[in-house]
């Protein structure tokens, strides 16, 4: 039994990665959360015979979460089960273009050369440049700490910082695609990579061209379930490591003495630990639970990423031309992002997203019928009036899905929920309903986020999707491995 404690304040993805390696680390581990189940963004719904994910939809970077099993020496084939897709998505462009983007990225290349005005090798090349900022940047943007010394004083870091002129800081995303590619369709597709982090194409660095390697290189996969096994496999993990839940249970407070976090309050109990880590999004954590610390103001005040509003429909019907992932772009991508990130609205023909987990899990949906995630990217919430926007967006998606599929979708939804930024944020906390903190549209916001630890609170830490490195499962479940490793190096130290 160890006799040094740890409270993690919510059970998302990064709470739970946290949770797990702690317990390796041999502290036993609490972890408190307000909802009734784990996984926070990463949950899912039942309605009537559908089974719904209800946030992410894509998964990549496998290994991270391998590696959780890994080090608690269980097998993963115990808990979890996945597998790689060969179509990554299906797209389709208002003037009738369809595109299947396929895993293999010589048929990719193919396809490309088929269906647009571009050479395979220009495609090659775009990857192989991806490759390369990938390489040289991902142990210092994501793997470390950007806010320790020590990760400065690192070779790779040193490379990165020498060949930073070459990463494409100083040009925006869709200048960088635009000059590489002539023909817009492909602009546009290699553009929609800025939505991965919440951002615009229009505003965030070109370096931002390394996040098609990722799912280019590394693959796109489906876990056996559904999304949400991968929550059901931390869970159990953790679980079976000895970690304690405490479900309904929100943390009211962080209890700071002497500058030294020494305990959460919950439901009026003082719960004392050696170390607090918050998986609360960091903007509530300062302000509804250290209300009277000094908060890093800077770091707070960074604007939002984007935020979603989704149907969940009960479909009627079976729709062979769709895969799992699918895309229905607008036919203005610009002016779709820039009602997104300037007029903070929504525009009337925005790109819809559109996952059907039963096309490989049958169960999710009665027979004949299909679970139809449908989502758009809108922005995080300042006070809009969503009941028009929803109403709204709802028929623009209608009239749009039905054109293009050429077929009555309202008349086949049997069954709706909807989600939309104020839900996010009541369900989860996370500041404004963004789906992934701060957004990535400064070249500096890498270095705004706020750091994984509390520079002023002793045994205070941070991770998840609102402080470094960022958004997304993989960056989550990195954001665990960070702190874990702060941790031991403070403990040890
Ligand atoms: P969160 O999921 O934000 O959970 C935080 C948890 O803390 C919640 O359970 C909350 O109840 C709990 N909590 C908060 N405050 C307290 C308190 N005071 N006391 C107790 N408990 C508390 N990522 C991808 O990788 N791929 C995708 O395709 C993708 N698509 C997405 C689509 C949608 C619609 C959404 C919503 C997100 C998507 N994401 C995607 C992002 C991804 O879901 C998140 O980045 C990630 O799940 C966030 O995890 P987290 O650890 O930050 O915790």
């Amino acid at each position: 039994m160890s006799n040094k404690k740890a409270i993690i304040i919510g059970s998302g993805i990064a709470g739970l990665a946290s949770a797990i390696r702690l317990s390796g680390q041999n502290f036993s581990v609490e972890v408190y959360e307000t909802n009734s189940y784990p996984g926070g963004k990463l949950a899912e719904i039942h309605k009537e015979g559908y089974r719904f994910d209800c946030g992410p939809s894509l998964f990549t970077m496998p290994q991270f979460l391998e590696e959780l099993f890994a080090i608690s020496k269980k097998s993963i084939s115990n808990y979890f089960e996945y597998s790689k897709k060969e179509i990554v998505c299906n797209y389709f462009y208002e003037d009738g273009t369809r595109f299947t983007a396929l895993a293999d990225i010589k048929k990719f290349a193919e396809e490309a050369e088929k269906k647009f005005e571009v050479e395979r090798d220009q495609i090659f090349k775009y990857f192989k440049s991806s490759k390369q900022k990938y390489d040289l940047t991902s142990t210092l943007f994501l793997e470390k700490s950007l806010h320790k010394l020590s990760t400065y004083l690192s070779l790779d870091t040193i490379k990165a910082i020498i060949r930073i002129n070459s990463l494409g800081i100083d040009k925006k995303l869709h200048s960088y695609n635009d000059e590489i590619f002539k023909d817009a369709r492909l602009v546009q597709f290699f553009d929609r990579f800025a939505t991965y982090n919440g951002s615009s194409p229009y505003v965030t660095p070109g370096i931002m061209s390394m996040i098609p390697h990722l799912e280019q290189y590394y693959g796109t996969f489906f876990p056996k379930g559904g999304m949400y096994s991968i929550t059901k496999a931390l869970y159990q993990l953790a679980v079976d490591l000895d970690v304690k839940f405490h479900f309904e249970s929100e943390v009211d407070q962080i209890v700071v003495t002497n500058k030294k976090a020494t305990a959460v309050v919950v439901d009026g109990f003082i719960r004392e630990a050696d170390v607090i880590i918050s998986n609360m999004d960091v903007v509530p954590t300062y302000r509804k639970l250290l209300p009277n610390e000094q908060a890093p103001k800077k770091t707070l005040k960074q604007p939002r990423s984007s935020s979603a509003l989704i149907f969940y429909w009960g479909i009627k019907k079976e729709f062979p031309e769709l895969d799992l992932h699918n895309i229905f772009f607008s036919k203005d991508y610009k002016k779709e992002f820039e009602y997104i990130f300037e007029k903070k609205e929504v525009s009337n023909d925005p790109t819809v997203y559109i996952n059907i987990t039963a096309k490989n899990e049958p169960n999710d949906s009665p027979e004949g019928s299909e679970n139809w995630f449908v989502m758009i990217n809108v922005p995080s919430n300042e006070g809009q009036d969503w009941k028009e926007i929803i109403q709204r967006s709802r028929k623009n998606i209608l009239d749009k899905l039905s054109k293009l599929l050429k077929v009555n979708i309202e008349e086949l939804i049997e069954i709706e929920e909807i989600l939309d930024p104020i839900s996010i944020e009541s369900k989860t906390q996370s500041y404004q309903g963004a789906l992934y903190g701060s957004s990535s549209n400064n070249k500096y916001a890498a270095f705004l986020r706020h750091p994984n630890f509390s520079k002023n609170i002793k045994n205070l830490y941070f991770c998840g999707g609102s402080v470094h490195p960022g958004g997304g499962i993989p960056l989550c479940l990195l954001s665990g491995k960070i702190v874990s490793e702060l941790i031991e190096k403070d403990f040890n130290d």
